[in-house]
């Protein structure tokens, strides 16, 4: 008989904030940075005698993910120092939190979350030039977030699902700019696999650098255990990375325990109550928080009716979102709405796709919505709301102009219309009697000879109306 292995699953994610200044001193948080060591001083630099000092809007940013994700905020807290050597902590500690996070509790796309607490950055060794190492110091003391999850996630898709949804949030609530590729946000999975009701060795598998990158990470890491554990292995608790060329979790070291880190308060720093602080009460920073992306994919979904696609398009690109929003603001019709939504992920998508224009082109939102209610009244064919978009992007101009240059106004002119369906009636009998006994495929001919026959510039619904109401 084969066992079923589960999985368990915890993440660990940290974010740096985009604070001005870094977590304790003045020197600046400029991640785009590029000379080494230039934003640095003696508090980050670890200096004796210097002292810090906390950076309130870092201590904010946090509580604002904390009350967004519906967790606790602390009433005491406290910062803590964790001890460890190595050469890019200048301090030989990190200071960071430990017996009391900002934040407890919460939850995202429904995973249970266990912390999200304050800490620092480290300064960014490289290893790569002529067998030297090479430290910068500007990323030390840069204000750091980390969020622990409780171990509930269950796969390798959910990991990455419960990661992009707080990618989304955090640069909602602009927080963090949060590029993975850039190290803004850093993903930690913690992973284990077991047979009983008791959870198995976890592995920790650090510097996952993609969300692709989190997925394989743990695929691979589920796979390799369960085949450890089958073949009668025990998993060792330890910390792994991820080979790219290798496509394959190694061995970096075994795990520290908490104990090792020999944690203590910050005797240089004040301990906090958070009530004692305005900025810092939860009212008020409920107050001030944005409409929340699941809050908007609701207001999109029921006030709108769009597409699921389309909403998660508007969700994640800050660049489309602007532009619906800006749209819908102009437009109140809901069918009009789902119109220019249309336009916008396969058209506007599609013009951008294929050419080298800079954010909209020329196409202004008024611009737009006009050609959007010209296209829902049946002025303007779907093939000439696309011609006239094209020009619009790339040269500009109003829609109406751009349509009656090109000939791409639909004859709406009932009188001249109805002369050509009498014409038509009159030269498809067979059709019409087919009509008239139900079949309503003849309908649709009967409306494609009346295009025919305009060359296509008749409104195809004023056709069909005229159709139906001679032929009653
Ligand atoms: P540690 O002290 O080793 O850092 P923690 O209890 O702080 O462990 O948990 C760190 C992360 O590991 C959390 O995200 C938690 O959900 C996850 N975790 C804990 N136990 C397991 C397990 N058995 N399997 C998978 N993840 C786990
Ligand atoms: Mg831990």
């Amino acid at each position: 008989m084969t066992k079923i292995y589960k999985p368990t699953i915890g993440l660990e994610i940290h974010a740096e904030l985009k604070t001005i200044t870094k977590m304790f001193c003045n020197s600046k948080n400029n991640p785009n940075e590029i000379k080494p060591n230039s934003n640095i001083c003696p508090v980050c630099m670890a200096h004796p005698g210097t002292l810090p000092v906390i950076n309130k809007k870092a201590v904010e940013s946090v509580l604002r993910v904390g009350v967004a994700l519906g967790g606790q905020l602390a009433d005491f807290t406290e910062f803590d120092r964790k001890n460890y050597f190595y050469p890019d902590i200048p301090k030989g500690y990190q200071i960071s939190q430990y017996k009391y996070p900002l934040v407890s509790g919460g939850k995202l796309v429904g995973v249970d979350i266990t912390r999200v607490h304050l800490e620092e950055d480290t300064a960014k060794s490289t290893h790569d030039v002529a067998g030297h190492s090479l430290i910068d110091f500007n990323r030390a003391g840069v204000p750091l977030m980390e969020l622990v999850t409780e171990p509930v996630v269950k796969d390798a898709q959910q990991a990455s699902e419960f990661a992009r949804e707080l990618q989304i949030l955090l640069r909602y609530l602009d927080v963090s700019d949060a590029n993975m590729d850039k190290g803004e946000m850093r993903i930690e999975a913690n992973i284990s696999v077991s047979d009983t009701d008791k959870f198995g060795t976890k592995v920790e598998v650090k510097n996952l650098n993609s969300f692709k990158v989190v997925e394989k990470a743990i695929a691979y890491e589920i796979k390799r255990q369960t085949e450890v554990i089958e073949e009668g292995g025990v998993i060792v608790k330890e910390t792994r990375g991820w080979d790219e060329n290798k496509q394959a979790t190694f061995s970096q070291r075994l795990k520290e325990g908490s104990e090792d880190y020999r944690y203590f308060p910050d005797p240089d720093l004040p301990k906090l109550k958070l009530s004692e602080v305005p900025e810092f009460n939860r009212k008020k920073i409920e107050e001030g928080l944005p409409e929340l992306p699941w809050e908007k994919r609701d207001r999109y979904s029921e006030k709108y009716g769009i597409k699921s696609e389309d909403i998660e398009m508007y969700i994640v690109d800050d660049f489309y979102g602007k532009f619906f929003e800006s749209v819908v603001e102009k437009i109140g019709d809901k069918d009009l709405i789902k119109l220019a939504s249309n336009y916008i992920t396969s058209d506007v998508v599609g013009l951008k796709r294929n050419s080298e224009i800079e954010g909209f082109g020329k196409i202004q939102i008024d611009n737009f919505t006009q050609l959007i209610k010209m296209a829902g009244e049946g002025k303007i064919s779907s093939r000439g709301a696309k011609d006239i978009l094209k020009i619009m992007f790339e040269e500009g101009g109003l829609p109406e102009e751009i349509a009656e240059k090109n000939n791409l106004i639909q004859k709406s002119d009932e009188g001249e219309l109805r002369e050509t369906i009498l014409k038509i009636i009159d030269e498809n009998k067979q059709a019409v009697e087919e009509y008239k006994k139900g079949k309503e495929a003849s309908l649709k001919f009967l409306i494609g000879q009346g295009m025919k026959e305009t060359k296509g510039s008749a409104n195809p619904k004023m056709l069909q109306d005229l159709f139906i109401r001679e032929l009653s």
